[in-house]
């Protein structure tokens, strides 16, 4: 009996761990799964946006939610509209789904149900290339390339004159830093090379985005990772880039958000409040909660 019990038990290992190794199998399916969801449809044309000024690039969020997992759903029936030069707000707390807002936006995923639009089109119906050109990102974590810092920052539009990215690695705050370095911008960052903080990768990424100049503009928490001075000075940069252009901000700082058109409060994947500054101060709900916690973080410490 206790013989027979043994091997059988030895077996439920075994049987255990050929299945942990199926489910692994399952997630990478899953993920090659979301690789083929991103694919072009096979009639996808260009994102075509008309030449006027701002650019016709309003971007409507339709009645979209999302799960990266089925099981876990993170946005749930979102809507909203940011007008063609306009800005956009999101806040919300942490794992509330702002930066899933922004890698929809940018079609790293498509979305299950709803649907998000640029200029009226579909983005799932135009190709990648094109909406990725229209817009500039700062994401919350910058992966840089293994080359150059003037690659890294003229990848935003390849073809430019190193002035140009000189003139927006200045305004980005990180020109005095490249000059410093032997190599200045022929210096090679990344794994081989120079290592950069991330605040100094934020500023790369802010400089990539000013010199890209495009019509609509992602910033996600994109001065977290900076110390107050910089913050101050390149959050001024951001503000003149974002003129008359369509921008999403997230924002983890509420004195950045007061002029948008729009703020969206975000908790659970579900926009909870909406309104103007003004108006969501005179609802005296999460944002005004929010609002007044930050004024007592930066009122001045007396000792
Ligand atoms: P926020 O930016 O508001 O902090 P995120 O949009 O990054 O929130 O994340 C929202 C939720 O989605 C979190 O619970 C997070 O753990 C989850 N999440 C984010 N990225 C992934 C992913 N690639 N796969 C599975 N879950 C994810
Ligand atoms: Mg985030």
């Amino acid at each position: 009996m206790i013989q027979l019990y043994i091997p059988l038990n030895f077996l439920g290992v075994i049987y255990r761990e050929i299945k942990q190794s199926l489910t692994d199998l399952d997630k990478m399916f899953v993920l090659m799964e979301k690789e083929r969801e991103v694919r072009d449809a096979p009639d996808a044309r260009p994102l075509h946006l008309r030449p006027v000024q701002p650019a016709d690039a309003t971007v409507r969020f339709e009645d979209v939610s999302f799960a990266y997992e089925p099981s876990r759903p993170i946005l749930r029936h979102v809507s909203f509209e940011i007008p063609a030069g306009k800005t956009v707000a999101v806040v919300g707390p942490s794992g509330s789904g702002k930066s899933t807002l922004a890698r929809l936006m940018y079609r790293f995923y498509d979305v299950q149900q709803g649907r998000i639009t640029i200029g009226g089109q579909d983005i799932r119906k135009v190709t990648q290339a094109s909406v990725r050109q229209a817009i500039g990102i700062v994401p919350q974590d910058t992966v840089l390339f293994n080359d150059t810092v003037e690659y890294n920052i003229a990848y935003g539009q390849p073809g430019s004159t190193h002035e140009e990215v000189e003139a927006a690695a200045k305004a980005a705050r990180i020109h005095d830093f490249i000059a410093a370095t032997p190599r200045g911008y022929a210096t090679p960052v990344g794994e081989r090379g120079l290592k950069l903080s991330g605040g100094e990768k934020q500023r790369v990424a802010i400089a990539r985005t000013l010199l890209k100049n495009p019509p609509i503009l992602i910033f996600d928490e994109a001065t977290s990772a900076l110390d107050s001075a910089n913050e101050r000075a390149i959050q001024s940069e951001l503000q003149s880039a974002a003129q008359n252009k369509t921008t999403l901000v997230i924002a983890h700082r509420l004195s950045t958000v007061v002029d948008a058109h729009e703020i969206l409060v975000l908790e659970g994947g579900v926009i909870v409040e909406r309104g103007t500054h003004g108006g969501l101060l005179a609802q005296d709900g999460r944002y005004a909660q929010m609002w007044a916690m930050q004024q007592v973080e930066a009122a001045p410490v007396v000792l």
